[in-house]
């Protein structure tokens, strides 16, 4: 797909808003919380959830823990809720992106 090449240029963890900014190699500035980003874990628990209509949930509150990059393929988020198998591979990171872009 046409993303292969956009790629992260800058990445910064408000710690206290939880908000993650991304910038990307093409311009794109987006800011998406840690509960936008817990919500969108695509873990093998997470998926089986969404797919009973049952979750995954988190409160406002919800912030990130530690942000771990995945070599080439993207970041793995953990949450102070103790989840930690979300992995986020940079294409998907470039979806949410794209529906929490910032105004520039
Ligand atoms: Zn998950």
């Amino acid at each position: 797909m046409s993303a292969d090449s956009v790629h992260p240029v800058d990445i910064v963890h408000h710690q206290a808003s939880g908000q993650l900014d991304i910038g990307w190699s093409d311009g794109l500035q987006a800011s998406i919380s840690s509960h936008a980003l817990r919500g969108a874990c695509r873990c093998a628990a997470c998926v089986k959830l969404r797919r009973d209509g049952l979750g995954p949930t988190s409160p406002d509150t919800t912030r990130m823990t530690e942000l771990n990059p995945v070599g080439e393929f993207g970041l793995q988020l953990c949450f102070d809720d103790g989840h930690d198998r979300g992995i986020y591979p940079w294409p998907y990171l470039r979806e949410l992106s794209s529906t929490h872009a910032s105004e520039a």
